[in-house]
């Protein structure tokens, strides 16, 4: 099993692939709209490969490729350990969603979508809404999370807020005997859709939350709404809080933020939260830090998500959704037991239930 990742060369970049045993990696350009993406199908053996299209102001087309790649890897065992019948992929695009992203730009990232038969299904993710699935709708069938009005599941971030929610009180059960998270410090590093809902369900509980995010409206409406303290972008990874709660980008738990780190739990919902997976996920185990895997934690989205694709009613979702809390005390509690960290516990299950399967269908 290959969990390391350094950036890609193009040499390199068959080499990742076979490593972390993807499928397909798709470029996407088309000089009209200006559209540069990338769609990464890493497993359809459970299913299509489902996964969110993220639009990103990537510093270069390597860090896009490296994230596809990640992305859709993280995805497969998401959809695994959430006992869902799909495989994992990814989409990213390349451009700044607040002033790059227009109807033409997602049509034509529909049709590339489209081209692929169904073996690639797209969602919502960071830098996307509903209504911009609904443009991508208008040129693929091959769209989930599309709007309540058009028939759809709707907006998934309630569902990972849930989820999240539930990881973190399991942790606080296992480490304060009790998931009551009244009083807790916890520190929100990314105040989007799911950051929101999870201030929510935490405000409710009388929590005392922190919050930061790189932009300022978001913050001013936040802090209108709920009773939050505002910090820094850095200042984040050096206050005194129980709880950090990743909700942005990945690889905020890394060698830097480690060392300043004073949580005993880090349960958000941001996918690959750890930096590279064989060392930081050993370092919070080391460190008495329980880390709830993100592809764990953060699959609410994509149970609700696949109730779409499966047409399954809205109590199904919330139910499997809670039902995150004990997983995620299993998968905590294995990797207490058994001082092995719990990304390593998590993606066990997940590659353990690709391989029964895969398993079943080469012996049809
Ligand atoms: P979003 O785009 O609505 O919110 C992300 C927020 O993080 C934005 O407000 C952005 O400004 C902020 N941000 C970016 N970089 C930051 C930084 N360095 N410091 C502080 N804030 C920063 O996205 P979202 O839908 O809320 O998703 C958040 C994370 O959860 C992503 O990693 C996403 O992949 C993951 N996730 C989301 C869902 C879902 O249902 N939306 C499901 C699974 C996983």
């Amino acid at each position: 099993m290959v969990q390391t990742l350094t950036p890609p060369t193009t040499d390199s970049v068959m080499e990742i692939m076979q490593k972390m045993g993807h499928e397909n990696l798709v470029f996407c350009q088309d000089k009209h709209s200006g559209l540069r993406a990338i769609i990464g199908i890493h497993s359809t053996v459970l299913g299509p490969a489902l996964g969110g299209t993220r639009m990103w102001n990537y510093a270069s087309s390597t860090e896009a490729v490296t994230d596809a790649l990640r992305l859709s890897r993280g995805m497969s065992y998401k959809n695994s350990i959430a006992g869902l019948n799909l495989g994992g992929g990814k989409a990213v695009i390349i451009g700044d969603a607040r002033t790059q992203k227009n109807e033409a730009l997602l049509r034509r990232f529909g049709k590339f979508v489209e081209s692929l038969n169904g073996k690639y299904i797209t969602a919502e993710d960071v830098g996307m809404t509903t209504v911009d699935m609904s443009y991508i709708a208008m040129e693929t069938k091959h769209v989930t999370g599309l709007d309540e009005n058009l028939g759809g599941s709707g907006d998934p971030s309630p569902f990972t807020a849930l989820g999240t929610y539930m990881g973190m009180k399991a942790a606080a059960k296992k480490l304060y005997g009790s998931d009551s998270l009244e009083g807790k410090k916890v520190s929100i590093q990314g105040a989007g859709h799911v950051g929101e809902y999870i201030i929510e369900h935490l405000s409710k509980e009388g929590a005392k939350i922190y919050v930061t995010d790189v932009y300022e409206d978001r913050l001013i409406d936040i802090a209108k709404k709920y009773k939050v303290e505002i910090v820094g972008l850095e200042e984040i990874y050096d206050l005194n809080v129980d709880i950090y709660s990743p909700c942005a980008l990945g690889a905020t738990v890394n060698d830097e933020t480690l060392s300043r780190l004073k949580c005993q739990i880090i349960a958000g919902c941001a996918n690959n939260q750890l930096k590279d997976e064989t060392i930081h996920g050993n370092a919070c185990l080391e460190r008495g830090i329980i880390y709830v895997p993100d592809f764990l934690i953060n699959s609410g989205g994509v149970i609700n998500v696949y109730s779409e694709f499966a047409s399954l009613p809205r109590e199904w979702v919330v139910q499997k959704t809670e039902r995150l809390y004990d997983m995620c005390l299993e998968v905590i509690t294995t990797s207490v037991s058994e001082s092995k960290n719990a990304q390593d516990v998590a993606i066990q299950i997940a590659q353990e239930r690709i391989d029964a399967i895969a398993n079943i269908k080469t012996r049809r």
